[in-house]
């Protein structure tokens, strides 16, 4: 049982895949060895999900899906601080954010769960003698495809709207940061869903998440991850048009206002670049900020930069935790060379600080141009890049040239003007003095390369239904 890591249609099963590490990146330790699912495995998988949607009452049963979402929330609720320390032990992200990754989880399926209990069909008589039923049906097979930044909470913001609207799921986790679900599956797994409903593959893109884009019995594909795998998973998608949503990178601005209030900007910076080692989808990795104020700016944020306490993740100070792997610390020292021999100048920080575990300082350039790779490619680490703007034109026109639309950040105390730069601004998620709160029922994801679709709110259930119209004569 202990090396049964792939949960199909009800039941543990070793992995007769690759065998995979998986390492803790605050010390480099292998914690535990992986047997990821086969191909083989991975169609099962499917087809135990697909048996689970024609063959149970799952999709026709909103009380039992209701019940089954609230009863997961409350033991996830129960066990919070062993999977808030499981997450930091996998992702070497700062206990207190994996504590909040944990509570925004359970308010996530507590959400989904009441948001079934809302759902209400459509009924219209009309004045030809028929009558007009709209019914929002589930959709049928999902795959569930999340990365390693966020990996419960992630998985969660798909898992709960496609059980809640009746779909059946194989979930994949990524490779690096499959622990978190795996003591999911076990909380699930003693809830006793019908057979097949929920099944958990675990493996790399190559076999198993390409099988599950793939195959045609899967209808939808929920992608978190990068944009180059998720333009892939596109075209898979058009092929038997199935349903897709992509939430994929950004390269996300901060614009700083000349009336905004500096001290308390500075800590919102700092929190919007570096949070999760700056491995988040929105991080704030390019600073706009008006002239007047951008050499103080600059002097606040390094000097508050130099003091950040860096170190063991499961220290309750610990302010950033390690990068997740050797090959994505490597990655982004990639950049910060890339960086300095495209001219741009490190005033802080790119520095590697301990001998075991993959910490890294921020790295803090500024005398940078739009064209920099710098500037336009997401780095997905703790490295920002700072540009003056002299106008309210010249920062929109900053912000939105990128193919990213993800996040947006605006400080400024004239709310007035913030909210109508906000309009001009191409971005999914637009934080006004504040960043990062995901709220469960705001829909958020990305315009332009940053995704397709919505997550949370009820645009992240709508995601997972198909619509049904029914007219009925006498
Ligand atoms: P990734 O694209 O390499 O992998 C994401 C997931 O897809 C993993 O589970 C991986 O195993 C799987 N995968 C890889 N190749 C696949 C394929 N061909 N078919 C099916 N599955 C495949 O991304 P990553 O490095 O794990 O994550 C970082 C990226 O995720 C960043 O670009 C980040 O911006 C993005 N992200 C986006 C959001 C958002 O909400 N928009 C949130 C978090 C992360």
């Amino acid at each position: 049982m202990a090396q049964d890591h792939v949960y199909i249609n009800g039941k543990w099963y070793k992995g007769e895949g690759e065998k995979r590490a998986v390492i803790n990146p605050s010390n480099e330790e292998v914690i535990i060895e992986i047997n990821e699912a086969s191909q083989q495995q991975t169609v099962e998988a499917i087809q135990a999900a697909r048996h689970a949607f024609q063959y149970t009452d799952w999709p026709s049963n909103p009380a039992r899906r209701m019940a089954v979402l609230r009863q997961l929330a409350d033991l996830l609720e129960q066990n919070a601080e062993t999977f808030a320390a499981i997450e930091t032990l996998n992702t070497g992200k700062p206990i207190r954010e994996s504590r909040l990754d944990v509570s925004d989880s359970i308010q996530c399926l507590r959400y989904y769960a009441d948001f079934v209990e809302q759902r209400t069909i459509e009924e219209k008589k009309r004045t030809d003698g028929t009558t007009s039923k709209v019914i929002e049906e589930p959709i049928g097979v999902c795959a569930l495809i999340v990365p390693w930044n966020f990996p419960l909470l992630l998985g969660i913001w798909k898992l709960a709207p496609a059980l809640a609207a009746g779909n059946t799921v194989v979930f994949k986790p990524s490779e690096l940061t499959p622990l978190s679900f795996i003591e999911l599956t076990k909380l699930i797994d003693s809830i006793g869903l019908p057979p097949g409903v929920f099944n958990l593959v675990l493996g790399s893109g190559s076999p198993v998440g390409e099988t599950l884009v793939t195959h045609p019995d899967v209808e939808k594909i929920s992608f978190t991850g990068g944009t180059k795998t998720g333009r892939w998973i596109y075209e898979q998608c058009a092929r038997g048009l199935k349903r897709v949503s992509l939430e994929l990178g950004g390269k996300s601005p901060l614009l700083i206002f000349d009336d905004a209030d500096l001290t308390s900007t500075v800590e919102w910076a700092l929190f919007a670049s570096f949070f999760n080692q700056g491995e988040v989808c929105v991080a704030a990795s390019r600073i706009l900020v008006q002239r007047r104020v951008y050499n103080s700016l600059i002097d606040q944020l390094t000097q508050r930069l130099a003091s950040l306490r860096i170190g063991d993740p499961f220290a309750e100070n610990t302010e950033m935790g390690p990068l997740i792997s050797s090959s994505h610390l490597e990655k982004v020292e990639t950049y910060i060379q890339i960086g300095l021999q495209e001219g741009a100048v490190l005033l802080q920080g790119g520095e590697r600080i301990k001998e075991r575990g993959y910490y890294l300082t921020p790295a803090v350039f500024a005398h940078v141009r739009q064209d920099m790779r710098i500037v336009q490619e997401e780095i997905f680490g703790p490295v920002i890049t700072l540009q003056p703007f002299e106008h309210d034109n010249e920062a929109i026109g900053l912000a939105n040239e990128t193919i990213y639309g993800l996040a947006a950040g605006i400080f400024s105390r004239n709310l007035e003007r913030a909210e109508q730069i906000a309009g001009k601004l191409r971005a999914g998620t637009i934080w006004i003095n504040s960043y990062h709160t995901p709220y469960v029922d705001a829909p958020w994801g990305g315009m332009k390369q940053s995704g397709i679709g919505r997550e949370l709110g009820p645009q992240g259930f709508a995601a997972f239904t198909e619509t049904k119209h029914v007219n009925i004569s006498q």
